[in-house]
C-alpha cells in the first residue's frame, strides 16, 4: 500500500487497534475486568462475563463506554489501577513507529484522534513514548463527542483548520471511518487485524492495511 503523500497535507491516527495492538484493550475488558469483577461480587466467571458485556454493549460508540470515570463509578472499580496492573501488555502494532516516522517526514500537522480518556492516553503514552511522534493529542472527551459523531469532526476543524480532500485517517473501527467520510475526508483507510490475538471478525469496506510500513 502506497500512500498518496503528494496529495495529504494532514495526517489523523487512531491510537488503539491502529498503532497499539488492541490486545491489551481487548484482553482488559474481556478477560481480566471479568475476573475481578467476579471475585470482588462472588460471581461465577461466565456470570460476570455476560453482566459485564451487556453493560458495555448498551454504551457502545457513546463517550461513555470510552470513559475510565464512568466505568469506575458504575462498577464500583478503580479501572485505571486495575489498567496498570496489566499494563505490560500495552505495545505498538508492527511497524507502527517505522510508519510514524514516515508521518512526521511527510507531514506538519500530524494529529493523534482518539476516544481513549486522557488517563488511559497518558498510561499509554508511559509505556510507549508514542507522543514523540505527534503535532497534536486529541481525546475525543475533550471535545465532548466521541469520532462516531458528526460534531467531534466540526470541532476538531475548528480547533485547527483542515482540508478533508488532503487528509488522510487511518482507523480501526468502521463506525468510525464511516463518519470520517461523511466529513469528507478524502484517504480513509482501515487496520486488517488491530488485535494481534485474534482475527478481525467483520470486513470493512474501505481498503484494509496490513501493515503500516
Ligand atoms: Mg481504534
Amino acid at each position: 500500500m502506497q500512500f498518496d503523500w503528494n496529495n495529504i497535507d494532514t495526517v489523523l491516527l487512531d491510537m488503539d487497534g491502529t498503532l497499539l495492538d488492541l490486545h491489551f484493550d481487548s484482553h482488559f475488558w474481556l478477560e481480566y475486568m471479568p475476573r475481578v469483577w467476579a471475585t470482588r461480587n462472588g460471581l461465577m466467571l461466565e456470570d460476570a462475563r455476560i453482566k459485564l458485556l451487556s453493560m458495555l454493549d448498551q454504551h457502545t460508540g457513546t463517550l461513555n463506554w470510552y470513559c475510565v470515570d464512568f466505568w469506575s463509578a458504575a462498577l464500583g472499580l478503580d479501572i485505571m489501577e486495575l489498567k496498570g496492573q496489566v499494563a505490560h501488555k500495552i505495545a505498538y502494532r508492527p511497524t507502527a513507529e517505522a510508519f510514524l516516522r514516515r508521518c512526521q517526514q511527510e507531514s506538519d500537522d500530524v494529529r493523534m484522534v482518539t476516544n481513549a480518556h486522557r488517563k488511559v492516553l497518558e498510561l499509554k503514552i508511559m509505556k510507549t513514548n508514542i507522543d514523540q511522534y505527534f503535532d497534536q493529542l486529541l481525546c475525543s472527551h475533550e471535545l465532548e463527542h466521541p469520532k462516531e459523531d458528526a460534531e467531534f469532526w466540526h470541532k476538531l476543524h475548528q480547533l485547527k483548520a483542515f482540508d478533508p480532500q488532503r487528509t488522510l485517517f487511518i482507523d480501526d473501527s468502521e463506525a468510525v471511518l464511516e463518519s470520517a467520510a461523511r466529513h469528507g475526508i478524502k484517504h480513509i483507510y482501515s487496520i486488517a487485524q488491530p488485535d494481534s490475538s485474534m482475527h478481525r471478525k467483520t470486513p470493512s469496506r474501505f481498503p484494509m492495511l496490513n501493515t503500516l510500513a
